[in-house]
């Protein structure tokens, strides 16, 4: 059945500079979409005026509804937030980036490839507009994560995406704390396929994640889709012990055959270096896992709304 009732979902944090623009786009995709387009903007907790725009703009718009978070939540969680208010008679979600990163005028090419049978279509970045170390670590991480991740994720996909319904019902139904939505969505399965695309400049503004915002997403990818890490800690393990047990026997031989006495201060100190580097690498190994566990145990809601605005009226949250 073609697609034909979509939601498009955009959080927004701190976007003021850029927020004229996204609605005059979004309008002008509403009114050239052959499909009902519906919009549902998300503000994370926004500091500076971006809710009271939003608020503005769109009261009164039949074609919008925002959700107003309690506090900055974080991109994955506004996203969630935005996906769980899913609504029965949307057919698909179309993530984009609130600063227009993401074109939402490629929606017709997103459609179209969900026609032809895919329950997710993806953007994949062929160009990225960012400084060269920029590219060149994305392009590592993407690498690094496929390999380590036991489940395969699409390479510089982002969570740029047009998702079925029933993939979006399926990614609600996950209580994960730490959300890496790429890794989710692709997590659920059925048929998923990518489209290229050039990755825009960010129309104004600065980028909302810092540097180690973004350390913390690279981190998430790995460790909440992998056990690689952790076995990997046992096999190093094992095979210290197992080379331990060569070396007591070289020396044992030596002792009793030669009658030699191990010599080597450096070899002593070297061994005893090395291998509290790796039981300490091992402790943070593990402590990424502990920490996962820690959060998840608490059982917090992911998100807290404060307010909404449905189909351009308001609606206060109890
Ligand atoms: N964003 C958000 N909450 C945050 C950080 C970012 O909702 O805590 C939004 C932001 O407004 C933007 C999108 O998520 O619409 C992507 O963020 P950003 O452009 O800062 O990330 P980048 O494109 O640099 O990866
Ligand atoms: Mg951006």
């Amino acid at each position: 059945m073609p697609v034909s009732n979509i939601t498009i979902i955009a959080p927004l944090y701190n976007e003021a500079e850029v927020f004229a623009e996204l609605k005059q786009r979004l309008d002008a995709v509403i009114a050239s979409s052959s499909q009902n387009v519906q919009v549902l903007l998300i503000d994370d907790g926004s500091t500076d005026n971006t809710a009271m725009l939003m608020e503005e703009a769109i009261t009164g718009n039949e074609n919008y509804s925002c959700i107003f978070l309690s506090k900055n939540f974080g991109h994955g969680m506004a996203l969630t937030a935005g996906l769980a208010e899913l609504s029965n008679n949307t057919d698909a979600v179309f993530i984009i980036d609130g600063d227009l990163q993401d074109p939402p005028e490629l929606l017709p090419q997103f459609i179209n490839k969900m026609n032809e049978g895919y329950d997710v279509v993806y953007g994949i970045r062929n160009n990225r507009k960012e400084s060269f170390l920029k590219k060149a670590a994305y392009k590592l991480y993407y690498r690094l994560q496929e390999k380590i991740s036991g489940s395969p994720m699409p390479l510089d996909a982002g969570d740029f995406s047009l998702i079925s319904k029933r993939v979006v019902k399926q990614m609600n139904r996950m209580p994960e704390q730490s959300r890496y939505v790429r890794g989710l969505r692709s997590w659920v399965g059925f048929k998923q396929t990518g489209i290229v695309y050039s990755r825009e400049e960010r129309h104004g503004g600065r980028s909302k994640y810092s540097l180690w915002q973004l350390i913390k997403l690279g981190f998430n990818g790995i460790f909440n889709f992998s056990e690689l890490p952790i076995r990997f800690i046992g096999i190093v393990g094992l095979l210290s012990v197992l080379l331990s047990l060569v070396y007591l026997g070289v020396v044992v031989y030596d002792k009793l055959v030669h009658g030699t006495v191990p010599k080597g201060f450096t070899a002593l100190i070297f061994a005893i270096v090395l291998f509290s580097g790796v039981q300490l690498l091992s402790l943070g190994l593990i402590g990424e896992y502990v920490l996962r566990i820690f959060f998840q145990v608490k059982q917090r809601p992911l998100f807290i709304i404060k307010s909404k605005i449905t189909k351009g009226k308001p609606a206060d949250e109890e």
